[in-house]
């Protein structure tokens, strides 16, 4: 397993290109046969019943369980709206929710929602709302999120409404909040993209700070060319995985339904080497989400 230290002295795996074998932890199994169990770290179970506008997929129940279904997911992440719709309880099919504080910190609802436990992870909208991570309003967030043990997701980069604002969006200063609380894990949504270096770098340098590459593109990237998708999808992830120099940061993520899931799970797997694909597509997940092991799953 990869050291915490700097990047001159990290002794790693994939630094030393050595065999995966030989290293114990659910992040360096070697590939097996069996059927790669997903945990999929972003999705929206707002259920509106009608076709999402950019994707054109259905929201609608019945097409996300479809989807889990095909892509073989067998848990996911689900993040509250900013206006606090989209919880449904999917306990049977390993969904979890992250409560949203809204734009106005709405501390009683993050609260009610992690003590009766249909919450168990904390979503704040980057851009959506016009704060910065390092805003005071927001350190009874992280307080209840250390009280909790739960983990805090962040959007960041190229926001669905034009009405955002971008610099807020930013992931470098999600650096001084990692830093500040060391005992609270952050997960980076979106991989700050198109601000991908930035978000890399803030993961690659904080031990609590976590990446999922969810929402690179919009619909089904079988749609698409797969020249189209290399570029702008499946290199960047590459790119953000090899940087990052440590197996364990980064967890697989959709965003549907902005995105078909089965599609980008494919994108995603070209984007990594195969011995890693059980980390980023389910032990991550389980560990930074504090999830039951499932599918047999052991939990670090
Ligand atoms: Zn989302």
């Amino acid at each position: 397993m990869c050291e915490h230290s700097r990047r001159r002295t990290r002794v790693c795996a994939i630094a030393l290109g050595v065999s995966v074998a030989a290293f114990s932890g659910p992040s360096c199994r070697p590939a097996s046969d069996t059927p790669l169990p997903i945990i999929d770290a972003h999705v929206h179970t707002d259920f509106t019943g009608v076709p999402e506008p950019a994707s054109g997929i259905a929201d609608t129940r019945e097409r996300f369980l479809a989807e889990l279904a095909r892509a073989g997911v067998v848990g996911a992440v689900a993040h509250m709206g900013l206006d606090g719709a989209g919880y449904e309880d999917l306990a049977d099919h390993g969904v979890i929710h992250c409560v949203s504080p809204g734009p106005a910190i709405d501390l009683r609802r993050v609260e009610e929602r992690l003590q009766a436990g249909t919450h168990r992870c904390i979503k704040i909208y980057l851009g959506y709302v016009p704060r910065f991570p390092t805003d005071s309003a927001y350190e009874p967030v992280y307080a209840l999120a250390r009280r909790f043990d739960v983990p805090v997701v962040f959007h960041t980069g190229d926001t669905y409404s034009a009405d955002a604002r971008l610099r807020y969006a930013r992931p470098l200063a999600i650096d001084d909040i990692a830093v500040e609380h060391r005992d609270v894990d952050f997960v980076i949504a979106h991989a700050g993209y198109p601000w991908i270096q930035t978000a890399a770098e803030v993961a690659y340098k904080n031990p609590n700070v976590y990446l999922e590459a969810s929402a690179f593109m919009l619909g089904d990237p079988r749609a698409r060319s797969r020249e189209w998708v290399d570029r702008y999808v499946v290199e960047p992830i590459a790119w953000i995985f090899g940087y990052v120099e440590d197996p364990t940061k980064l967890l697989f993520g959709s965003d549907w339904p902005l995105v078909d899931i089965a599609g980008y799970a494919e994108a995603y797997r070209r984007a990594l080497p195969r011995e890693h694909w059980r980390a980023v597509f389910h032990d991550n997940a389980v560990r930074v989400f504090r999830l039951e092991p499932r599918s047999g799953a052991a939990r670090p």
